[in-house]
């Protein structure tokens, strides 16, 4: 039954287009000169608004967008927000036919934060504390979209990061020729020194061949992990990188449903788990496979989106490494993501606690509902 003070009243649903301040590359996406951010504002009865979003590197936020306003805001308008699984899977089923991931997991994840963002405002707490509670801080490093950079400004922008206090970095990898990466990751180790955490990521741009023969030729630099050798899809193929390989492998940015997660756990010898709040079905969705990755006896990480990511990841007690994204969306909050003692900082209000702030976001809207 609708608890007509939770009853959702009005959705407002809002495309933007965010330039970076340089052009950024890896192996597999190319070249990066902004990011899409689509926001899902939604106010119940009683006068509560909570906000949800997703983001893309650039490409199909519009279909997000359209997703959002013209299918959900129908379904959704008159519902309880306070019925978040009711709603979840509402949105999976209804969708199911065209969605079984891609970009209507995207969408709800919009939608399912800003419940949660609700949720938490209703009780009052932040989000670390009604996702889990288990701590306020975790780990992090500074994930670098960096392929396009030659070795000098790589080096400058490694020094950069351990000048904002990381101890933990990710380089990109998947050049040409395999020969450059491998001078690259020993330039990186030697310059960070031998005890902060090191990370690799290919972009699934590699066949396993090449991955093994990669990940065989830097063994000697101390790799945390190396991170989607090859595509996403061949489970497989990722056991048999890590049964020829000693390096631990992680993915999970582009496994957007929970059954995904699950045939990866099964067959891929994975290390770390990295979901995405942002495509995965939101926070309902990235605690279902923190739960798997409990279950299995594996840390849980994250991808993108950190000024959320912090909050989930030290509500966990087993959380691994929060990446902090070269995207900075952080940056167009209130609360940008602070960093003590090389960990990251969950904000301490009621919330999400991510609060956008509209004077820097709004002249780059490019569509509102
Ligand atoms: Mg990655």
């Amino acid at each position: 039954m609708t608890n007509e003070v939770t009853r959702i009243e009005a959705i407002n649903v809002e495309y933007y287009q965010v330039p970076l301040a340089e052009v950024l590359s890896d192996a597999k996406h190319g070249d990066h000169t902004h990011f899409e951010l689509i926001l899902m504002r939604i106010r119940t009865a009683d006068g509560y608004e909570g906000v949800g979003y997703t983001y893309t590197g650039g490409k199909g936020g519009r279909a997000i967008y359209s997703l959002l306003n013209d299918e959900m805001k129908p379904l959704l308008l008159g519902k309880d927000a306070a019925d978040i699984m009711a709603i979840w899977d509402e949105m999976q089923w209804h969708f199911h036919y065209v969605g079984r991931g891609g970009l209507l997991s995207f969408a709800i994840s919009a939608v399912d934060i800003a419940l949660w963002d609700i949720k938490c405002k209703n009780l009052d707490l932040p989000l670390w504390k009604v996702a889990g509670g288990h701590s306020n801080t975790v780990n992090c490093y500074a994930g670098g979209i960096d392929l396009n950079f030659d070795q000098p400004k790589l080096l400058n922008n490694i020094k950069s990061y351990l000048e904002r206090g990381f101890e933990a970095v990710k380089i990109k990898v998947g050049k040409a020729d395999y020969k450059e990466d491998v001078r690259r990751v020993e330039a990186v180790r030697e310059l960070i020194g031998q005890d902060r955490i090191f990370m690799v990521d290919a972009n699934y741009s590699m066949t396993k061949a090449q991955a093994i023969r990669f990940s065989n030729a830097i063994t000697h630099c101390d790799i945390k992990w190396f991170e989607e050798p090859t595509i996403p899809d061949d489970y497989q193929g990722y056991a048999d990188i890590a049964d020829a390989t000693s390096i631990p492998l992680a993915m999970g940015e582009n496994l957007h449903t929970i059954h995904e997660f699950t045939y990866a756990i099964q067959q891929s010898k994975l290390g770390f788990l990295q979901p995405d709040a942002s495509n995965i079905g939101g926070i309902t969705g990235f605690l279902m496979v923190a739960q798997l990755a409990y279950a299995n006896n594996l840390p849980v990480c994250s991808h993108g989106m950190h000024e959320l990511h912090v909050s989930l990841l030290a509500s966990q007690p087993h959380s691994g490494y929060l990446e902090v994204h070269s995207f900075p969306i952080d940056e167009y909050t209130t609360t940008p993501l602070k960093i003590v003692n090389g960990k990251a900082v969950a904000p301490n209000i009621a919330g999400t606690g991510v609060v956008f702030d509209d004077a820097l976001l709004t002249p780059h809207l490019k569509m509102s509902s």
